[in-house]
């Protein structure tokens, strides 16, 4: 007997008995959300901090800002997103009424990475809420305090009836995908969201992958660099590097690379002091597997800036790597970690080559005060999102959607895009009883009639 079975069903009983669906339903749940964001802050903060030694500014901006954000924006909207979206008609439907009824899915499925372990189950929960659906979510095992939090706080200010917080790794997941999901959500590594995706083939449930991979960042020979440097590092370093938007690695000339180094030196220092592993601003790697994986990319290149670790805080210096070989292993893999390789090249052109070269990133940065030339990059390249001199800044914006193509996803998510992804687009056509006349030019018998093509 499957053990998740029994809870799937209750969710989708609440489901078929319609109490989702209305719009005072759904605020009323949005803002049991906003509530717990609100006051339960600081035991959010505290298991952020344990789990990743997270800053408490980079917690409240990145993990319960842009949630509240999310949450205040939905409730804001939901009425003009619910809204049936009349079409245009043809001659034969001109007394019938065509639209389009944003429906919800039913029982949604939202599985988590430890990186933004609070952000990345809470905003899609947001749409999926917004949507009117019921939702289990299932945060990492591996962000183990912050999974606690959930499945304690979260289920006291929600509906149990209609939203369930799962805990568990690998193993609970697989048993949980047994069931029969009408939507699933999932944000993680490319390898695991295949395993993702053919639980979900097996019953033909609609999915979002939300993955990662190498987001490349060219660096023209035109900029400021001081300005470059302090946007890179901070992209970099932001959560100890373990972001899926980071800029993972850098294209530049080789002149640029040795102008670049100074600066972002001068970034290191500013943002973190000379030592950056006692400043409170700077996280650790999640665990010791993921600092050992990290540590052994340290061998690629030369090390130009950084470079110290300590295992036992599972602490990896801010690090420049320059003269990287493509070949090399921190070239290979994505980075997930404070590590900045740079991989130099003769011009935009073989920036722009190298790129296309491999698996489409979900974020594409290209830095130039010739906006001719982000232009050129933006315009011969494909990712899922694209900055012109800044990185990250993308995944402020509420407007914008926030998705991958290729390896690094499928589908695409916040403020109306959330909505939108988990509501199934009804194609509605109410037909009027009238002109029956006009029918009959589509009845058999069809002798002599053409549509004259
Ligand atoms: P992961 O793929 O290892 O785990 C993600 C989730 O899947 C976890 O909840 C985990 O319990 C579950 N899981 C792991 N193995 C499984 C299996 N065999 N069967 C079923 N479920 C399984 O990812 P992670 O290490 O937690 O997160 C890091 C990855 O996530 C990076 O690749 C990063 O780029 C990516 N990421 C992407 C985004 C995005 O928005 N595109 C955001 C954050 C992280």
């Amino acid at each position: 007997m499957n053990p998740y079975t029994g809870r799937v069903s209750c969710l989708r009983a609440s489901w078929l008995s319609g109490k989702t669906r209305t719009k005072e339903y759904r605020v009323s749940q949005l803002e049991a959300l906003g509530r717990f964001l609100d006051e339960k802050k600081n035991v959010i903060l505290d298991a952020l901090a344990a789990d990743l030694h997270k800053p408490a500014f980079e917690a409240e901006l990145s993990e319960i800002a842009l949630c509240s954000n999310e949450v205040n924006y939905a409730i804001n909207n939901l009425y003009g997103w619910m809204k049936d979206e009349y079409v245009d008609k043809n001659l034969a439907t001109q007394l019938d009424s065509a639209f389009i009824r944003k429906d919800p899915f039913g029982v949604v499925l939202i599985i988590g990475p430890w990186n933004y372990p609070l952000h990345l189950v809470l905003v899609p929960m947001v749409g999926a809420i917004a949507a009117g659906n019921c939702v289990i979510v299932k945060p990492s095992e591996i962000s183990s305090c912050t999974e606690k939090l959930l499945a304690e706080l979260l289920p006291t200010y929600l509906d149990q009836d209609c939203y369930a917080v799962v805990t568990g790794g690998p193993q609970e997941t697989s048993q949980l995908l047994e069931n029969k999901f009408d939507y699933i959500f999932f944000t993680g590594s490319p390898g695991v969201g295949k395993i993702i995706m053919e639980a979900a083939a097996k019953h033909v449930t609609p999915l979002t992958l939300e993955l990662g991979g190498k987001n490349p960042c060219y660096v023209d020979n035109s900029c400021d660099l001081q300005n470059v440097a302090n946007r890179l590092v901070w992209g970099r370093c932001f959560n100890a590097g373990q972001t899926c938007t980071a800029p993972d690695y850098v294209l530049c000339t080789i002149e640029t690379q040795e102008k670049l180094i100074p600066p972002l030196r001068q970034a290191i220092m500013e943002f973190y002091g000379p030592k950056p592993k006692e400043s409170p601003d700077f996280g650790r790697i999640i665990n010791d597997k993921h600092f050992k994986r990290i540590r052994a990319l340290l061998d690629s290149g030369r090390i130009a800036l950084g470079g110290q670790t300590d295992e036992c805080e599972c602490y990896i210096a801010p690090t420049v790597l320059a003269d990287v070989k493509p070949c090399e292993p921190v070239m290979q893999e994505e980075i997930f970690g404070p590590i900045l390789p740079i991989v130099t090249i003769a011009n935009v052109e073989e920036a722009i080559n190298f790129i296309n070269s491999r698996e489409r990133p979900l974020a594409l940065y290209a830095f130039s005060c010739n906006c001719k030339v982000v232009n050129q990059v933006l315009d011969s390249t494909s990712s899922g999102g694209f900055v012109g001199n800044d990185t990250m800044m993308q995944m402020t914006l509420i407007t914008l959607p926030f998705g991958g193509i290729g390896y690094s996803g499928l589908g695409k998510y916040h403020g109306k895009f959330s909505f939108d992804t988990f509501s199934h687009h009804r194609a509605c056509l109410l037909r009027s009883m009238g002109l029956e006349k006009l029918n009959y030019l589509r009845y058999p018998p069809y002798a002599h009639r053409s549509l004259g093509l």
